[in-house]
């Protein structure tokens, strides 16, 4: 047992050694674990430290075919790296370098999954055939099915275990250590709770005695996006993030703004993408009273209009501000977040029956084509959805909903970050040996093909290892002296967070509490509808909460502590996407990408204009200018207690093509890692 006023007796405890530790069980850090020993380094020196073995967002989400991007290998396609760092960089806030190196390393790494087991289908010639995912000029998605990224994570996991790398379960990171000695910023160790030790009582010995001391050369942060921020989101709940993390540490982060937003069933959190969209199910609407309301005939003209809508919003998954006008898709996605944020109502899909306009003579061609191909245009939702796409119909009935029985809850849902820790060209952070792998990474730009994330994320993890493998091979761990100097004023600063936590006797919240503020904030300000009144207000409001959160909160048990640290670590994280939005306002920026800009007055000097959406939402008339900064991308950090944005030029798509004789010797010399 430690005494809680003595922290010299717990520095006499051998620190746990790696020599990379990867934060993180995901596609991401599993993958990287695998390619740090390819690169050299040994098993025994890997560590990886989870909150949960088979937690997290690649282990449990996906859609009707959870989609994987990467260059496209089929018959007489033409394609190559540049074309398709050329479609990666036009989403537009994304380096052109970074968007060549996931599109070169994307073959790469999808033949590793399929070396691993990952049963991507190919043609009796061997050819890995592919379709066209939303923001994808040629056919390179693949997919294996609704659950890729779980077999993906199976596949890799056994890979990790059969490897004999060591995983800490149950750990949660709470601090990266940094140690400033040498005049810059780098990283050297970590502390982490050991969740299984934490006792069901108010203990301050507990709580102690559950702190961890590790002590790395590298560290990987694969900790995922930020999933807890939003009322209504499609991440898992297993999901949480762990972004302050990098925020505490000091990492400049980018395209804060950037998310994915879009319509998902909510009881059971689920994408409702492709086959569930292009059945053209019935949308309707609940009032507190019970009304039933077919709302989306208030805003198409004609059922050819709402049949076209609704069947692109199979491909068109992510809300988009550019797909509003002349009967766009996301015109959907608004008028549910009308029905569900404006009136209070509940919203459904309803599979059982057509919508009441229904004439399948003057079905939308594309989507009537698509069905009969499929043999699919058949008289009613579910009988369509089960000749298209069984697979999507079972996987609701594995979750106890029938969709032959029951209509689906659904809201506009928040689903991935785009944007996170900024990296260079080796996903190495602003902090030497910290990189930030998976979604943490923000490299993704306004917007990305569906399936990026996942090659990004797999690339990332390569690109990270071979740095490490060939860069930072020789060296050292910290002196134990110096390294025990650092850890006793991050010890000294836990152990007094946590006695005034568990002493805090007036305190009336509950973490839960704390949390429903962030996500009603985040809902107002910072979903598919971004106001810029009452922002500055709301950000003040957040900046006392993170003031005050130690003192504001009633522990019970020691294990609360969880729930207390990741309610700081969204407070956090609010606090970042909050002022990115706010400097982006501030900066006279248009709707663009998953959002609509509200402001109460327009810029001439910018040639803004409001749009008007039809009908009832004539109250999102939204802001619309050139002024996107698709050529730039905004970073922020913190320093000294002040956050600092620059917006930075977007590096271009490098040009030049090399020669073999000269690349060969610079590879052998490991210049190119450099
Ligand atoms: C519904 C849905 C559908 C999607 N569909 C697609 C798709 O079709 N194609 C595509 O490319 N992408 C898709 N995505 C996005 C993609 O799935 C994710 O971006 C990706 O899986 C993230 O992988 P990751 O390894 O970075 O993080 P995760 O898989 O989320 O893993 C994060 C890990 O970090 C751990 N962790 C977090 N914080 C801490 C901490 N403090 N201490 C210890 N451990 C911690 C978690 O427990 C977890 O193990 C989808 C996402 C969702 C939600």
């Amino acid at each position: 047992m430690i005494a809680s006023n003595n922290i010299e007796k717990f520095l006499d405890f051998k620190f746990i050694k790696y020599d990379t530790i990867i934060i993180g069980s995901g596609a991401a850090g599993l993958n990287c674990a695998l390619h740090l020993v390819e690169e050299g380094i040994e098993p025994s020196e890997i560590a990886i430290i989870t909150e949960k073995l088979g937690g997290g967002t690649s282990f449990n989400a996906g859609s009707d075919k959870q989609t994987y991007y990467k260059l496209s290998i089929i018959g007489k396609q033409k394609d190559c790296p540049t074309d398709m760092a050329q479609d990666l960089y036009s989403g537009g806030a994304m380096h052109g370098d970074i968007a060549l190196i996931e599109a070169t390393n994307s073959i790469r790494e999808f033949f590793h999954l399929v070396q691993l087991g990952v049963p991507f289908p190919h043609d009796k010639y061997g050819g890995y055939f592919s379709y066209k995912t939303d923001y994808d000029p040629k056919q390179r998605a693949t997919s294996i099915g609704p659950l890729t990224s779980q077999k993906m994570c199976e596949c890799l996991l056994r890979a990790v275990n059969e490897a004999n790398i060591t995983i800490f379960d149950y750990y949660y990171a709470a601090e990266i250590i940094i140690n400033q000695s040498q005049g810059y910023k780098e990283s050297v160790g970590l502390i982490a709770l050991d969740i299984k030790n934490l006792s069901n009582h108010k203990d301050l010995e507990n709580l102690i005695d559950s702190i961890k001391i590790f002590q790395s050369k590298n560290i990987i942060l694969a900790t995922g996006g930020p999933a807890a921020l939003y009322k209504y989101s499609v991440y898992p709940k297993s999901q949480w993030g762990g972004m302050s993390l990098a925020i505490k540490a000091g990492c400049k982060f980018q395209n804060l703004t950037e998310s994915q937003f879009g319509l998902a069933s909510i009881k059971f959190r689920w994408n409702l993408s492709g086959s569930y969209q292009q059945v053209i199910p019935r949308y309707f609407s609940l009032d507190k009273n019970g009304k039933e309301t077919e709302f989306l005939n208030q805003y198409f003209d004609s059922f050819s209009q709402l049949s076209k809508a609704i069947f692109l919003k199979g491909y068109q998954w992510p809300f988009s501000s550019d797909r509003i006008e002349a009967n766009g898709s996301s015109l959907i996605d608004l008028a549910v977040y009308y029905e569900t944020e404006i009136l209070g109502n509940k919203v459904f899909l309803d599979y059982r029956n057509n919508p009441e306009s229904y004439n399948q003579n003057e079905l939308d061609l594309i989507a009537k084509e698509y069905l009969e191909n499929s043999n699919a245009l058949l008289n009613n939702p579910i009988e369509r959805l089960k000749q298209l796409n069984r697979d999507a119909f079972e996987l609701y009935k594995s979750h106890n909903i029938d969709l032959t029985k029951v209509p689906l809850e659904i809201a506009v849902c928040n689903q991935h970050l785009n944007g996170g820790v900024k990296g260079e060209i080796w996903w190495e952070t602003n902090i030497k040996h910290l990189f930030a792998i998976g979604e943490i990474n923000g490299n993704h730009g306004i917007h990305r093909p569906g399936g990026a994330a996942l090659n990004s994320g797999q690339v990332g993890g390569l690109r990270a290892a071979q740095k490490i493998g060939n860069v930072y091979n020789n060296s050292n761990f910290l002196e134990n002296e110096d390294f025990k100097k650092i850890v006793r004023n991050y010890l000294k600063n836990f152990i007094a967070e946590f006695k005034n936590l568990i002493s805090n006797e007036h305190a009336e919240l509950k973490s839960k509490e704390i949390l429903r503020n962030i996500q009603e904030r985040m809902t107002k300000f910072g979903s598919i509808i971004r106001p810029l009144n009452g922002l500055r207000e709301a950000e003040q409001n957040l900046k006392s909460e993170i003031k005050n959160h130690n003192s504001m909160v009633k522990l019970d048990q020691n294990l609360e502590i969880l729930d207390y640290l990741r309610v700081k670590d969204a407070l956090l994280t609010q606090q970042y996407i909050f002022n990115s939005i706010l400097n982006y306002h501030e900066s006279y920026g248009s709707s663009r990408g998953s959002y609509l800009i509200i402001r109460d007055s327009l810029n001439p000097s910018f040639k803004e204009q409001y749009i008007s959406p039809p009908r009832k939402l004539t109250c999102f008339k939204f802001v619309k200018s050139e002024r996107n900064f698709k050529n730039k991308i905004q970073t922020i950090k913190s320093s000294n207690g002040r956050i600092i944005f620059k917006w930075e030029q977007i590096r271009e798509i490098p040009k030049e093509s090399g020669w073999f004789e000269t690349i060969w010797k610079k590879y052998k010399d490991k210049e190119v890692f450099k």
